[in-house]
């Protein structure tokens, strides 16, 4: 079964063409970081007008790169949501027309998914499993018994981990977006501030990080207003300190009370050097089998749209040509 995939839902084009959901033929991804960099964040109208400008070519680069012929597919794939909406479209509108035009079967995926089952490119799921998703608008904790099947038992209550990130960048002075150079200036740094943790009630698998963010926020602006010298690095190490304690004490908790022993960590943010490092050490010490993606599957891409598809397919989840984009879309939805 060989799947091309499509995903637009934020600010990469992306197109992949992949064979029975792990065997990547093609990976293209077109980022857009250039032009959203000096908005300090990604503007919708310039992201949608991007992809319009990219999408076709990088279909036709992903089938050259397989060698590839639409003759040869089984399936197109495309995000269905969460994402903006304008950008969300131009993907399925671009599958709805290459569909249409090769008599293939559509097939919507959820991005959320797609960031699980990127973890399918390395190596096969292990079920039962915890997933937790970190990325630029989802922080959530996903209990899966098997394929297909999502119960999220956890959610942030206010930021998303990766807006965070960029939120406590943009206030630092670095660059869009923010989490990879924030991650990268905690090496320099020493937990000196103790920025709060945000355990929530006890039992509670939910997450808050606004208020870490603010914390951030207040300390840098008082310190500059005293005309203190502010060290980026420490302020990186201590916020970075502060998330990955909880989204580790959190994840290990659930891990535990629901008896799995299987753990994935994905989303952009799993790309954290701090994050990783620590889920590998407490895991290692409790006998938990866990997956991260590869750095490039991290982000966002289309190969792991391709890689749900794939289990999609076989179950003949096909959508029709009135597929709409959804700018958001509850996970537990997708299961069957
Ligand atoms: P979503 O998947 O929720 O729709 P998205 O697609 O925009 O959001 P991703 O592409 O999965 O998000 O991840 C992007 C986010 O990951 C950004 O917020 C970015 O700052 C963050 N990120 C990337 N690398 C790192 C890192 N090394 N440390 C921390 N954050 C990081
Ligand atoms: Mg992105
Ligand atoms: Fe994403």
């Amino acid at each position: 079964i060989v799947i091309l995939s499509i995903e637009t839902s934020c600010d990469e084009t992306a197109c992949s063409v992949i064979r029975n959901g792990n065997e990547v033929l093609s990976n293209i991804v077109v980022s857009q970081i250039d032009s959203h960099k000096r908005f300090g964040g990604v503007v919708p109208e310039v992201a949608s007008r991007h992809h319009v400008e990219t999408i076709t070519v990088v279909i036709e680069e992903a089938l050259e790169a397989a060698r590839m012929t639409p003759a040869d597919l089984s399936a197109v794939a495309v995000t269905e949501g969460p994402g903006l909406i304008g950008a969300l479209l131009i993907g399925i509108n671009a599958a709805k027309a290459f569909s249409f035009a090769h008599g293939l079967p559509l097939i919507p995926v959820h991005h959320i998914a797609g960031h699980v089952y990127a973890n399918q490119l390395d190596e096969e799921l292990r079920f039962p499993l915890m997933a937790l998703i970190v990325s630029g608008g989802h922080t959530e904790l996903i209990y899966m018994k098997d394929h297909l099947s999502f119960e999220v038992i956890g959610e942030t209550r206010d930021d998303a981990v990766g807006e965070a990130y960029d939120k406590v960048a943009r206030v630092i002075g670095l660059p869009y977006p923010g989490g990879p150079h924030v991650d990268r200036l905690s090496k320099e740094g020493h937990d000196i501030y103790e920025f709060p943790r945000a355990y929530l009630e006890p039992g509670s698998y939910d997450f808050s990080f606004s208020g870490v963010k603010s914390s951030v926020i207040n300390t840098l602006h008082n310190q500059r207003q005293k005309g203190q010298e502010v060290n980026a690095a420490d302020v990186a190490k201590s916020f970075q300190e502060s998330v990955v304690e909880v989204l580790t004490v959190k994840t290990l908790r659930a891990v535990k009370d629901y008896g799995v022993e299987n753990l994935i960590v994905a989303g952009g943010v799993a790309a954290n050097s701090g994050l990783r490092a620590r889920f590998e050490e407490k895991c290692q010490d409790e006998g938990i089998k866990l997956s991260v993606p590869q750095l490039k599957y991290c982000t966002d891409n289309a190969a792991m749209i391709g890689a749900v598809a794939y289990h999609l397919y076989k179950k003949g989840a096909f959508g029709t040509l009135e597929l709409n984009g959804r700018n958001t879309i509850d996970i537990e939805e997708y299961t069957m």
